[in-house]
């Protein structure tokens, strides 16, 4: 007689590489984020249990990086990368600001892209039920262009990948900004559930990601967006969640998730409006375990360098089953100053603007139910 063995849980997508350069010194996209939250997991000692697995990942190849990407993009980035001057690298999306050219672009960018892969190759050969590539989440790029700090979009990449293996795949994407480069790549399709919850498209990039985006032929119905009113507390992106997100996904059914869980949502975001503190974004992250048997988390934006190692620790705390201690490891704390891993704070928010955002959540949730008949 067979008996269930529990599935052991958790892999941490994860290598120096990944930070061994990135956008520029005045570029909000620190490579710093990820060097930290990989400390500060380390200070915990997150991947001592047995079941917690510390895994280096690989560069993905051209043939994977082309299930989404175009093979004349693929060499542009490569020529970039290696100091070519291109007369034309603009139509690419490349210049001065969001998507600067810098040096091991395409070893990084690459490597993240190769990263969600390497999570979803264990997910599928069932070494592990829950992989978490907190490099990538780069929700905004196209087939043929960056886009939003973006170079390659490694969940669209991954999700293509699944696509082909036959699994039935829901993408939520709780970035404060929209997920426009995943949608638009699975559009047509009923066979991906695209969910994006974020800041308002009409103040925040990319200006998408409106109720009415709902896909087209085939996918019509399979494409959810959530334009969240600035000043969107814990307790209203809760209500929400619980109540319009979950309900669609476990109507879906799928064989996996895969998440792209930025945490630009918070409070001390200095690119969104959004009021999240860790409290609420561990509760949608706790959300989402038992969604599906199969979870491909991947990271995304989150601009405060003192926000976002802490987030990323909780969040995988979470997907391990492990429970760190709110005082932060004394390496850490020698490093980088003194703190908690989660908020005890939260932003100051007088009651007229709760009121104003609590009625504007009300009229969307409305408009959602109406729309998706949740
Ligand atoms: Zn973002």
């Amino acid at each position: 007689m067979f008996c269930e063995m529990p599935r052991p849980s958790c892999a941490f997508l994860c290598s120096p590489a990944l930070w061994q350069s990135g956008h520029g010194a005045s570029h909000p996209l620190r490579p710093e984020r990820l060097r930290r939250t990989y400390e500060l997991l380390e200070g915990y000692n997150a991947f001592e249990k047995h079941d917690s697995l510390l895994v280096e990942p690989r560069p993905a190849t051209i043939e994977e990086i082309c299930l989404f990407h175009t093979a004349k993009y693929v060499e542009v980035v490569q020529r970039l990368s290696a100091g070519e001057e291109l007369p034309d690298y603009r139509c690419y999306g490349f210049g001065p600001g969001d998507n600067p050219v810098f040096p091991h672009m395409w070893e990084i960018e690459s490597l993240k892209v190769g990263s969600a892969i390497t999570g979803a190759e264990m997910l599928l050969s069932g070494d592990v039920s829950t992989a978490f590539s907190f490099g990538g989440g780069l929700h905004h790029a196209d087939p043929e262009r960056a886009s939003g700090f973006c170079v390659f979009n490694d969940v669209a990449v991954a999700i293509h990948y699944l696509l082909r293996q036959g699994l039935r795949v829901t993408y939520i994407d709780i970035d404060a900004h929209h997920g426009d480069g995943v949608q638009r790549a699975f559009y047509e399709t009923d066979q991906v559930l695209t969910i994006s919850l974020h800041e308002s498209g009409h103040y925040l990039f990319p200006g998408t990601g409106f109720v009415d985006e709902q896909g087209a032929g085939a996918g019509e119905g399979f494409c959810v967006n959530v334009p969240l009113p600035p000043y969107t507390t814990d307790e209203l992106y809760l209500r929400v969640f619980e109540e319009v997100v979950i309900p669609m996904v476990e109507r879906y059914h799928p064989d996996i998730i895969v998440t792209q869980l930025g945490i630009d949502t918070h409070y001390l975001d200095p690119l969104t409006h959004l009021c999240l503190t860790t409290r609420g974004y561990g509760a949608v992250i706790a959300g989402m375990r038992g969604l599906a048997p199969l979870w491909l988390a991947l990271g995304g934006g989150g601009y405060d360098i003192s926000v976002v190692p802490r987030a990323w620790t909780l969040a995988y705390g979470i997907m391990s089953g492990q429970e760190f201690p709110d005082k932060l490891p004394p390496a850490y704390v020698e490093k980088y100053g003194p703190g908690t891993l989660r908020d005890h704070q939260g932003p100051e928010l007088d009651e007229k603007t709760l009121a104003q955002v609590e009625a504007r959540l009300g009229t969307l949730m409305s408009e959602l139910r109406r729309a998706f008949h949740v």
